[in-house]
């Protein structure tokens, strides 16, 4: 078998586990390299767990971090790697406060993007996975990380871009992650519904007409349902963030691959041929072969990003 190369990139450690994490689990166990990269430390992020709550976490929150990413990268069975940014935070109050000084969401777009660059010449991904462009939720970071990823994506293989940061790379695919999908949460709801039971979802499902279904957008769905138990163990590693109380967990991994056995992702640029619907993100990838280094955009929301690139790069 041949190996082939993924790059997953995240704002912060936890969003690699609860956003495709599967996915990543089952082409690193099929013998695949698979790469997370997080943009930021987390520093900001706040305690979602009650029992992790304690002064003692608090005052090390950013070695409590580290250890809980490299945890869950080896329950994934992948590698990672950090950017090196400051956590944002998310803004919350009206009006919202300013976003503090030396966070990620601040820092110069070009810079980042080459520091992105940096990582993908030298990792060589093939598949590039990112956030759409609402971040898979509005956080400041999430948005930063679909902006420079999509930058990354259009300039690795451009030898004129910071060539100090290695030797050009072409990756072939780049796909959009959205985080929630409301079409598989009204599947587990409804389940929960047929059984009698009551469902840990009825919040979500009451407020379902405020999302958009952001399955309308899926092009590949991916069968990651022996690799659910992976993704659980995996958020679980993050305690800081994640209540094993709550929600994530209301249904089994064997419930949710009766229901609902796959993963989505947004086929968002492409340089190679591809076939839609697919359910393998390396469909059509010939691992001899760079591509051409076109921006091969394919979903709307990544040529919209295409065209905002202009403004910090000019005019191709
Ligand atoms: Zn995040």
């Amino acid at each position: 078998m041949t190996t082939l190369r993924l790059l997953s990139i995240h704002a912060h450690p936890d969003d690699e586990s609860s956003k495709g994490a599967a996915t990543l689990a089952r082409y690193a166990d099929e013998g695949h390299d698979v790469m997370v990269l997080t943009c930021t430390g987390g520093e900001r992020g706040s305690i979602l767990n009650p029992a992790m709550d304690r002064p003692d976490v608090r005052d090390n929150i950013i070695e409590f971090r580290k250890n809980e990413m490299a945890k869950a990268a080896e329950i994934l069975g992948i590698t990672q790697r950090w950017l090196g940014y400051v956590d944002s935070g998310l803004p919350e109050g009206d009006p919202l406060p300013p976003l503090p000084e030396g966070s990620f969401a601040l820092a110069d777009t070009d810079e980042a993007t080459a520091d992105v660059v940096g990582v993908i010449r030298e990792f060589r991904p093939h598949v590039i996975i990112t956030y759409d462009e609402n971040g898979g939720y509005p956080h400041p970071d999430h948005i930063k990380t679909h902006a420079v990823s999509v930058r990354a994506w259009l300039r690795a293989g451009d030898p004129n871009f910071h060539p100090e940061k290695g030797q050009p790379w072409v990756p072939s695919k780049m796909y959009y992650t959205h985080g929630f999908i409301k079409s598989r949460f009204l599947a587990l709801h409804d389940d929960f519904v047929h059984r009698g039971v009551p469902s840990p979802y009825q919040d979500h499902v009451d407020n379902a007409d405020k999302w958009p279904d952001l399955m309308e957008r899926v092009t590949t769905r991916v069968d990651a349902a022996d690799f659910f138990h992976k993704r659980d163990d995996a958020l679980r590693a993050h305690a800081t963030q994640i209540d094993p109380n709550s929600w994530w967990f209301a249904v089994s991994p064997e419930d949710q691959r009766r229901i609902w056995p796959t993963e989505e992702f947004e086929l968002a640029a492409s340089r190679v041929e591809v076939s839609l619907p697919e359910d393998d993100l390396f469909a059509g990838i010939d691992p001899d072969h760079q591509p051409e280094n076109t921006p091969g955009m394919v979903s709307d929301a990544a040529r919209q990003e295409y065209a905002h690139s202009d403004e910090v790069y000019g005019t191709e």
